[in-house]
């Protein structure tokens, strides 16, 4: 197999071994747009309403359409057309084929959208070729609608039933798939009232979802009753200051993981995307100490772990974000992998995964014995 050098980024600015201390202090980032569009179908939902309400207050410009069709992301150049799309949220009625909740092995049973789009810049990011279009955040009005749809999977699905480890869990429904749940949520409250949805829903589910941000506040004190799990989306310090714009720092990510704990949500630690930077080894051994740090004794955790990959698409759509990207994208380096879709997709030779692989198992085991490792992939 091609070999890899492992990459060179400069090193953080500051050891990784400081951040616990870090921890009550930790800074948080919300997100907030520069403009909101409604659309005519959106405007009477209740969600509409109270996202107009809260861009009001906060002096953002709010444009109610007078169709469905969203309008004026188009700038003069690309980098325009980013910048533009990715500082506007759209509220949007969600169309009856993206209601619909669609299996999504591994992660969960079943996926539904709140929203599609991020306003966070992430350089790998992996919508990146799988949302056509500007990238802006359409924020769907029509929750309602879209969770009254959910019962119907109930004991449906294999991810969690097949999985001895998991059983326990019901049937897992995730709402991260096509966006960050918790960086819409200061302007949205969609999170908040899906948490509460499945907090009243007395039946063996849980909702899952993943995030880069850390404004936790409004979901602590919520009824979830255990039923919604949060995981933390974190990397080594090279990669989060590096690729990772607009979006919160770890050491506030870890910090939000353990107050989310405390408050007894499930958490776990997304870690991805793995990627052998240099001094891989030390750096992600010290991501898992941290995470111990930050966690109390006993709390319910699940590790998620996934290397880095691209496709031929999702890699043109980023170089066209970002022209001056220094992420290692490079086909000559990496090994192809087949999609059962029949898509190719690019990833690290065997050699290397397996070498990743077992250094990641250890320090896991080392740090956080008591986790639940869900998958590697
Ligand atoms: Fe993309 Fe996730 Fe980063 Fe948002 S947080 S830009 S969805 S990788």
């Amino acid at each position: 197999p091609p070999h890899i050098a492992p990459t060179r980024y400069p090193a953080p600015r500051r050891d990784p071994a400081d951040l616990a201390r870090d921890l009550p202090r930790a800074k948080l980032r919300d997100w907030m747009p520069r403009r909101v569009l409604v659309t005519r179908s959106a405007a009477p939902w209740p969600l509409a309403q109270r996202v107009m309400d809260r861009a009001a207050a906060a002096g953002i410009e709010v444009v109610e359409l007078s169709g469905d069709r969203i309008t004026g992301l188009k700038g003069g150049t690309e980098a325009e057309t980013y910048r533009r799309a990715k500082s506007t949220l759209a509220v949007v009625v969600a169309p009856p084929s993206q209601m619909r909740p669609q299996p999504i092995p591994p992660s969960a049973d079943w996926r539904f959208d709140l929203a599609t789009g991020c306003p966070a810049h992430c350089q790998y990011c992996y919508l990146a070729g799988s949302l056509s279009g500007p990238p802006v955040t359409r924020l769907f009005a029509n929750l309602p609608q879209i969770l009254n749809l959910l019962p119907d999977k109930v004991g449906q699905g294999h991810v969690t039933s097949d999985d001895p480890a998991r059983r326990h869990e019901g049937t897992t429904f995730e709402a991260s798939c096509y966006t960050d749940p918790l960086a819409l949520e200061p302007i949205s409250g969609a999170l908040s009232q899906t948490i509460s949805h499945f907090g009243a829903w007395d039946a063996a589910v849980q909702l899952r979802f993943t995030t880069k941000y850390a404004d936790v506040a409004p979901l602590l004190d919520l009824d979830h009753r255990g039923r919604t799990r949060v995981r933390f989306s974190v990397n080594v310090p090279a990669i989060t200051r590096r690729f990772e714009g607009g979006t919160a720092p770890l050491n506030a990510r870890l910090a939000a993981m353990g107050q989310m704990a405390q408050a007894g949500y499930p958490v776990g630690l997304t870690v991805a995307p793995i990627m052998p930077v240099e001094g891989w080894r030390d750096a992600y051994d010290r991501l898992f100490a941290d995470a111990a740090r930050a966690l109390a004794p006993g709390a319910d955790l699940t590790v998620e772990l996934i290397t880095h990959r691209f496709t031929p698409g999702s890699r043109d759509v980023l170089m066209g974000w970002y022209p001056a990207t220094t992420l290692e994208m490079d086909p000559a380096v990496r090994s192809q992998k087949r999609t059962k879709f029949g898509s190719v997709k690019f990833v690290y030779p065997k050699d290397l995964m397996a070498e990743m692989r077992a250094a990641l198992d250890a320090s896991l085991a080392r740090h956080l014995p008591r986790a639940r490792f869900l998958y590697w992939t």
